[in-house]
């Protein structure tokens, strides 16, 4: 039925579905699932992008995508391809021009055809090339019968007989010239093209023409031999898809609006030296839809005359990157582990167990509370290591355990790096042996997007060794960043605290996992911190770590990567954490660390205070001072 939202061998628990991870859909394994024939109804989410592509391909408009990588742009400009009339298509033959070699003509045939007049062609061309040389043999035989017999000069008959099998020969050429290049076939196709012109060069999109390095003395390729299809053309009457399209260059898209402007488009050699560049066709058809894709920042890259010229005859449609997670949706996931099973051809099925799994883990991904991540091309990327586990395992399918196994597996480089680090530095304890230290805080960051890692930031506060201010130095590429938190917290400081801060220099380290990767912002309630239990001379609890961002007003402002940041500070052995209040919603960790850490949502710096500073009297005072004067009393003391 349609509320199931899957077919085949399947039939639902309606009490379970809202508990179970696969929706209360009951299945042997995913073999039992149907697998949609049509390319568009395999498309998991992404209604409005669905919507579209099926109303654009019946009225015949280009579209553009914008999202996130691997959420289905091009898997729906393919199903696009799909939906187009096969009747429409066409081949496209090149022929010699007698009057103008570097000009070849371009003729168009319904699809099929192409194949049948280039065999003509060339039967007709053999039948010539027998006729002209049984000609050939009479004359010889004529002459030099002529030379030895009435003239008696022998030499002679040998030299002529040469002569007229070299003219012959050159002559032949021009036969063989006439036989037209097949440059589209379209003779077995059962669906429109899809081409996917995704980071072509200019002759792979655009078409192009050979070189010849034999240009004169009758050796030559006919220039018409030598024309290649590009991208635009081979995609007539069907779908070109081009992603990042703002990396195309801009001549490239200048060319490409005009193929689209003129449904039409001649060859050319691409290569300015070559033999090619002389050589243009008459124009070869190019009528077809346009998916353009990319992210955001790809959008506003792209040339905005072709960015207009797409839009105003076509759509603009966004990707999702997460989908609302109901019992249907979860069911809707079960066949995409089927469609990927089914699709690679070598993975045995999943066991329901090994699903719940995988949908457990698209929970996860999504990083936001009651939804699936999007990010199926990830997601299939997982199915496939689990599938592949699974057979050198022997299992007949692939079990819950593979599914686990293969995460493990699948980590990316990132998340190895910090795994790696995190066992090192167990080795030679960096972390967490003390169980406080003055002016050092355990930082939560994110690398690669996917893995957090623990990265202790120490400071340490002296005399101001310049006469006129106090200077704040930073370690590593975060200078900027550690001024901004300091600024902050200073503007906080001089309104409990009875230290001037411009007498003092604020000296920050960041112990630094490698290049890059430290997203500075989030760190800032971390340098807060360190900053204040220094100046203040009051312990911080080292069993705890932190993520957040800081107001000039002391509020806690959300962060991004939460959950992976909880995971790595479980992983480093931490009991507690603090997040922002405000990414409480975010939280999706694994049940595994569920019990290790205790997550303290906080929404001000005090509360962080509270939490991480040890040692009663000097801290309640402290804290005191600084509840005192939250919120209004900062206003207008920014500046320092
Ligand atoms: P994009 O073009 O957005 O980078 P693709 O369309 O190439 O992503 O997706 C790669 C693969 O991931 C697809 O071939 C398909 O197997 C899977 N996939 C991605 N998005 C979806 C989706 N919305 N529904 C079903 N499968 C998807």
């Amino acid at each position: 039925g349609s509320d199931v939202g899957v077919e085949g061998d399947v039939s639902i628990n309606e009490e379970d579905a809202e508990d179970d991870l696969l929706g209360g859909l009951k299945i042997g394994d995913t073999s039992d699932i149907k697998v949609p024939d049509r390319l568009v109804d395999q498309v998991i989410g992404q209604e409005a992008a669905r919507e579209i592509v099926m109303r654009a391909a019946k009225q015949h408009r280009h579209v553009m995508m914008i999202g996130s990588p691997g959420t289905g742009k091009s898997l729906l400009a393919k199903a696009m391809s799909h939906l187009l009339p096969k009747e429409s298509l066409q081949d496209v033959l090149v022929y010699h021009n007698p009057d103008d070699s570097n000009e070849p003509k371009v003729r168009t045939v319904p699809a099929g055809k192409g194949e049948q007049i280039v065999e003509a062609h060339q039967e007709e061309a053999r039948k010539r090339n027998q006729m002209r040389s049984f000609l050939m043999w009479i004359i010889i035989l004529l002459v030099v019968g002529y030379a030895l017999l009435m003239a008696r000069q022998p030499l002679l008959g040998i030299i002529a007989a040469g002569a007229i099998y070299l003219v012959f020969r050159y002559s032949n050429r021009g036969s063989d010239a006439m036989v037209p290049k097949l440059l589209i076939n379209n003779a077995d196709r059962q669906v429109a093209p899809f081409e996917d012109a995704t980071g072509a060069h200019a002759g792979a999109m655009l078409g192009d023409v050979r070189h010849d390095p034999f240009q004169s003395g009758g050796m030559e390729t006919p220039s018409h031999d030598r024309v290649e299809a590009g991208s635009i053309q081979k995609a007539n009457k069907g779908v070109l898809f081009i992603d990042e399209i703002n990396t195309l260059d801009v001549r490239s898209q200048q060319k490409l609006m005009t193929a689209i402007q003129e449904g039409e488009f001649s060859i050319t050699g691409q290569s300015e030296r070559s033999s090619g560049a002389m050589v243009q066709t008459e124009p070869v058809p190019c009528d077809f839809i346009m998916v353009a894709a990319g992210n955001m920042d790809a959008m506003e890259n792209m040339h905005p005359a072709l960015r207009s010229r797409i839009k105003g005859y076509g759509y603009e449609v966004y990707m999702d990157d997460t989908i609302e997670d109901t019992p249907e949706m979860r069911r809707k996931y079960a066949r995409f582990v089927a469609q990927e099973v089914e699709k690679d051809g070598n993975l045995p099925h999943f066991h329901p167990e090994a699903v719940r799994e995988l949908i457990l883990e698209a929970k996860r991904r999504a990083g936001r509370k009651d939804h699936l991540t999007l990010k199926l091309r990830d997601l299939g990327g997982l199915v496939r290591v689990a599938g592949d586990i699974a057979r050198s395992e022997g299992h007949d399918l692939t079990q819950r355990e593979d599914v686990l196994e293969a995460k493990k597996r699948s980590r990316s480089i990132e998340q190895q790096f910090v795994d790696n680090y995190i066992e090192r530095r167990k080795d030679y304890e960096l972390g967490t042996s003390n169980e406080e230290a003055v002016g050092r805080v355990n930082g939560l960051a994110v690398m690669g997007g996917d893995s957090g890692i623990m990265l202790p930031v120490m400071a340490e506060i002296t005399p101001a060794q310049s006469q006129e201010e106090g200077r704040i130095y930073a370690t590593g590429q975060l200078q900027e960043m550690a001024e901004e938190a300091v600024e902050n917290v200073s503007a906080i400081i001089k309104k409990f605290s009875d230290e001037n801060m411009s007498e003092k220099d604020t000296h920050i380290q960041f112990v630094q996992a490698g290049e890059g990767g430290v997203d500075g912002d989030s760190a800032s309630i971390t340098v807060a911190t360190a900053v204040i239990s220094a100046l203040e001379d009051i312990p911080v609890a080292q069993d705890l770590a932190m993520t957040g961002s800081l107001s000039v007003r002391g509020d806690v402002l959300p962060v991004g990567g939460v959950t992976h940041k909880i995971e790595a500070a479980a992983k480093a052995g931490c009991k507690r954490v603090i997040i922002p209040k405000a990414n409480e919603n975010d939280v999706m960790i694994e049940d595994e660390y569920e019990e290790q850490i205790e997550i303290i949502p906080v929404s001000h710096i005090s509360e962080v205070l509270d939490v991480a500073l040890v040692g009663e009297p000097e801290k309640d005072s402290l804290v005191d001072r600084l509840k005192s004067i939250t919120g209004k009393a900062l206003e207008g003391s920014t500046d320092s």
